[in-house]
């Protein structure tokens, strides 16, 4: 297998367009990446972009080393089952974005022995800044890990986790985690506006105070907390905000709402 593997994507929706974007972004040949979907004129604009495109999901596995299934769920078992004969023939590795379908699953479709990467990514792949768990099955070999972070990398964070049933935890904290924190900033705005700011002024300043406490706790050796109790003083303005938070159980109510996303995504497996 070269350096740069041939991609295939099975399903071109919002998933697959976020990372073919990153790969693009990055200098990855588009000669090397394939997508299809139902609808060759849907596929237009990234037939463009030089990338192979087309509705022959069968001609896209046969060019792959790296086969991304990018379909919704209940699609899946009806696109895996013609894909058999051309993954059997060509064993490439298996990636599956597809939240709730497990390793297994997949390779009993695809025809068993198969190398299959399960993967929960999430939105903000969109502007390379995504947050990705892996699962590798036992046919994986580190070649291969190697190759799935390379990928993933391209649209942000890819981390591993060594049991399957981890990836329930990683929907609960990463691959929803974007939502809780645009209901916290809608909150925030809806308080600013509260507050007498006009709704503009309340969202600008919201989203930059977002985008700096990340990059703060990314960037810094304090953690979390220390960051916090750094800019909380004794009786001070933020300590009032943070006492409110606490006397309101904010700690029980993150876990009981993670808690609940996790027992939905065991539900939906
Ligand atoms: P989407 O609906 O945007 O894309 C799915 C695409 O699959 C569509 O473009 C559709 O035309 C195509 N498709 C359907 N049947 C097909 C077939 N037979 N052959 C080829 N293509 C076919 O969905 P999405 O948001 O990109 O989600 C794709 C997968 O990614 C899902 O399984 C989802 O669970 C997973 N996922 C998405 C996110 C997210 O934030 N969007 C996060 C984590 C996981």
């Amino acid at each position: 297998m070269s350096t740069q593997p041939t991609v295939a994507f099975i399903g071109a929706g919002n998933m697959a367009r976020a990372i073919i974007a990153g790969l693009l972004h990055n200098g990855y040949p588009a000669t090397r990446i394939w997508a299809t979907g139902t609808q060759a004129a849907k596929l237009a604009d990234l037939d463009t972009l030089g990338i192979h495109t087309g509705t022959d999901n069968n001609a896209a596995a046969a060019a792959a080393d790296i086969l991304i299934l990018a379909v919704k769920p209940q699609m899946m078992k009806q696109v895996c089952a013609p894909l058999r004969d051309a993954v059997m023939q060509r064993r490439p590795l298996i990636v599956s974005v597809a939240a709730g379908i497990a390793c297994d699953s997949l390779d009993l479709w695809l025809g068993g022995d198969n190398a299959v990467v399960r993967c929960m990514p999430n939105t903000p792949s969109q502007v390379q800044t995504g947050a990705s768990g892996l699962y590798a099955n036992e046919r994986v070999s580190q070649l291969q890990k190697q190759q799935t972070e390379l990928l993933l990398g391209h649209v942000g964070l890819a981390l591993w986790v060594e049991r399957e049933e981890l990836i329930h935890a990683v929907t609960a904290v990463s691959g929803s985690g974007p939502a809780y924190y645009f209901l916290f900033m809608e909150a925030m705005i809806s308080a600013g506006e509260k507050l007498g700011l006009d709704r503009d002024t309340a969202t600008a300043l919201t989203l930059q105070t977002a985008l700096g406490a990340a990059r703060m706790a990314g960037t810094s050796d304090l953690t979390p907390a220390q960051l916090r109790q750094a800019v909380t003083s004794p009786k001070g303005t933020t300590e009032q905000a943070i006492l409110t938070f606490q006397r309101a159980g904010l700690d029980t109510l993150v876990e009981d709402a993670m808690q609940a996303c996790a027992n939905r995504s065991r539900e939906l497996a």
